[in-house]
């Protein structure tokens, strides 16, 4: 497939906002690709480079892409940057400036996608001294082939922000329509495999190679998530539930094969280099091949410590040995996903624990089966006494859905007034703060779509100003005045007073004296608070006010 006609279809799916247009497009692509061009066209369409499983980056940063733009169009990449901040695309702007510079230029090579693939994948294994000089001569390269269409597209795909608004979702519909497969199938496989490129590959060669997917060592599936609901709800449901401490730490997929063993953080990170303790304490815990999910938390004089104390440790590359003596970090694990070559994530809880219980010895979070609402109650309050965040709950016939926050894993917790909130805007600082954004906007979610819910101007310290500031500066997609949007990348714990019901957000509610509590570089956009939880909060709120007051 040559990449104009990638363009070409990115044109046209821009162009469409109806969910079920862009399945159709997608999905008469889909057949006429050969089997090496599937799995790109298929990240390429969703702004994805990697398969999902893979925490590596292609390191162009936009400073090193306006520089080779620059180069490209023959023109300083101070003058590329503000060309881009007048038409807040970085993608567009290339595509004018390749359409002036073409007029002089005869010469192109045709680019096709396994090309463009193959190329950035050299770019993200440069290595060394000189990889920065390599990776711009690289793209100057790259972009120097490009025509203005394609430049729109690949700028995008180098930044990693395709922004044709195609979900995961629709590229799996179009997936199943495409081969003819069912597309519970294709969901699955997706799960298991934790790349849609390779799914695709195996769609069209029919069902059977989708139904027997498994997962793979050292290829992170996403983590299974959980709602808010309460003991009695799950107990009228189903009566037997699985009860277990709910430990304040950062969650963590552990991977060992023969003598090899990896950790990964909640957003698949590789956090091996930072664990080595624990990885030490999984490691000999037991003599199986697994995939292991579970939660890892700091303890000092037998207490559990905040959770910021573990995020801190993930985050930490130097002086490990050192930190290792100030707090032990303890790993709880509560779910096996693989055992000896075996994909467990269809089997039902109870099974899977039994699987647990036999082969690792150590380090399993204890589990209470009951169907008595006084006893789970009471491992609640034994949660909390022993200071841990509270319950959770699991439906024991349940799979292991990866990536998907169901009702079978239920969280309790007493009511807390912070909220994750994904920073979407921004407003320059005054004063002293004038070099860095002085306030947010946040956001949280609803059906795959972020709604603006408060801003946040209080709360920060210089140095979380300036760390946030770090975060962000190449993440604006628009500026108006002193006003900033940005491309929705961070999560911050924002803590209120009350939730209020009004009219100045979309989402219909704001929240009373918000101030930042914390980065949240443990979670993802994804796992920011739905708008649908906001509301029931309120209600409880509003709720135990008039309780308050008759
Ligand atoms: P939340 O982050 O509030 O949505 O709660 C879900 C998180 O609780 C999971 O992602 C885990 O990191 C954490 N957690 C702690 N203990 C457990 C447990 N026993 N089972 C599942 N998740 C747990």
């Amino acid at each position: 497939m040559l990449f104009m006609d990638f363009a070409r279809a990115c044109e046209q799916l821009e162009g469409t906002s109806g969910r079920l247009e862009m399945i159709d497009i997608i999905s008469r692509v889909l057949p006429g690709l050969s089997p090496e061009e599937l799995p790109v066209f298929v990240r390429f369409i969703m702004g994805r480079i990697f398969p999902d499983w893979s925490s590596k980056k292609l390191g162009i940063g936009p400073n090193l892409l306006y520089e080779a733009i620059g180069y490209v169009a023959g023109m300083k990449k101070e003058e590329v940057i503000e060309k881009i901040n007048l038409t807040g695309d970085a993608g567009r702007a290339v595509e004018e400036l390749l359409s002036s510079k073409s007029q002089t230029t005869f010469f192109h090579e045709d680019l096709d996608i396994v090309r463009v693939y193959t190329e950035l994948i050299a770019i993200a294994g440069t290595e060394g001294k000189k990889s920065q000089r390599e990776k711009l001569l690289a793209v100057r390269r790259l972009l120097g082939n490009a025509r203005p269409l394609e430049g729109r597209y690949l700028a995008r795909i180098m930044l990693e922000e395709l922004r044709i608004g195609v979900g995961g979702g629709s590229v799996r519909d179009a997936i199943a329509r495409a081969f003819e497969v069912d597309s519970s199938l294709v969901e699955h496989a997706v799960q298991a495999l934790n790349d849609v490129g390779e799914v695709a590959r195996l769609a069209r060669l029919g069902p059977d190679a989708l139904r027997h997917v498994h997962i793979t060592p050292f290829h992170p599936v996403r983590m299974m998530l959980a709602q808010q609901g309460t003991i009695e709800d799950m107990i009228k449901e189903h009566g037997q539930i699985a009860a277990e401490f709910k430990y304040d730490g950062s969650r963590f997929q552990f991977h060992k094969k023969g003598n090899w063993a990896r950790m990964y953080s909640r957003r698949l990170e590789d956090v091996t280099a930072a664990m080595p303790d624990v990885i030490e304490k999984l490691i000999t815990s037991t003599a199986h091949d697994v995939i292991l999910d579970g939660e890892v938390i700091a303890i000092k004089d037998n207490k559990p410590m905040p959770f910021q104390s573990v995020l801190r440790r993930f985050r930490r590359r130097h002086d490990i040995a050192e930190a290792q003596d100030a707090i032990e970090m303890v790993p709880h694990v509560f779910d096996i996903l693989y055992l000896d070559g075996e994909t467990l994530i269809d089997l039902p809880l109870k099974k899977r624990r039994e699987r647990l219980e036999s082969v690792v010895k150590l380090y399993i979070a204890p589990q209470v089966v009951s169907s008595d609402p006084l006893e789970i109650e009471q491992t609640y309050k034994a949660a909390l006494s022993a200071g841990h965040e509270g319950i959770m709950i699991k439906v024991p016939g349940s799979p292991y859905t990866p990536g998907q926050r169901g009702k079978n894993w239920i969280k309790i917790k007493p009511d807390v007034d912070t909220l994750d909130l994904a920073v979407i805007g921004g407003e320059w600082g005054e004063g002293r703060r004038a070099h860095v954004f002085g306030s947010f906007l946040v956001a949280c979610q609803d059906q795959g779509k972020l709604i603006a819910l408060s801003r946040v101007a209080t709360g920060f310290s210089d140095d979380q100003l300036l760390e946030v500031y770090e975060l962000l500066k190449d993440r604006i997609i628009k500026k108006s005045g002193k006003e900033v949007t940005f491309e929705p990348v961070l999560v911050f714990e924002v803590g209120y007073s009350e939730l209020q019901v009004s009219p100045t957000y979309e989402g219909g509610f704001a929240l009373r004296f918000p101030r930042f509590i914390l980065i949240r570089d443990d979670k993802d956009i994804s796992d920011v608070e739905t708008l649908d939880s906001i509301r029931e909060r309120y209600n409880r709120q509003s709720k135990s006010a008039q309780a308050y007051q008759n």
